[in-house]
């Protein structure tokens, strides 16, 4: 009731769970952007080159994973979007 929320013991806060990501480098290798620096045109034909932006499943990887910058990831995504419209790749792939 008398407002102890706001003043409790000040001292207690030791949870666990608090820290997230501790060690701010886990897996991070330098990831830089494909398209930018092998100068890649984006093209919805190339299946095979789409086919390494999107999982198994036909879903898009987001940047973040796969290191594009954000104007080539649009680029991306309106490409495989594009190349999904016309079948070249599909919208979703359930054979799991
Ligand atoms: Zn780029």
């Amino acid at each position: 009731m008398d407002g102890a929320k706001g003043r409790g013991a000040g001292k207690r806060r030791a949870r666990p769970g608090d820290d997230k990501m501790p060690f701010r480098r886990r897996m991070q290798r330098r990831k830089v952007c494909r398209f930018c620096s092998e100068r890649i045109p984006i093209d919805y034909k190339d299946v095979r080159l789409l086919g390494n932006f999107i999982t198994e499943r036909g879903k898009l990887i987001p940047n973040r994973i796969t290191g594009n910058c954000a104007r080539h990831q649009r680029e991306l995504t309106t490409a495989v979007k594009r190349a999904r419209n016309v079948a070249l790749l599909p919208f979703s792939s359930t054979t799991v």
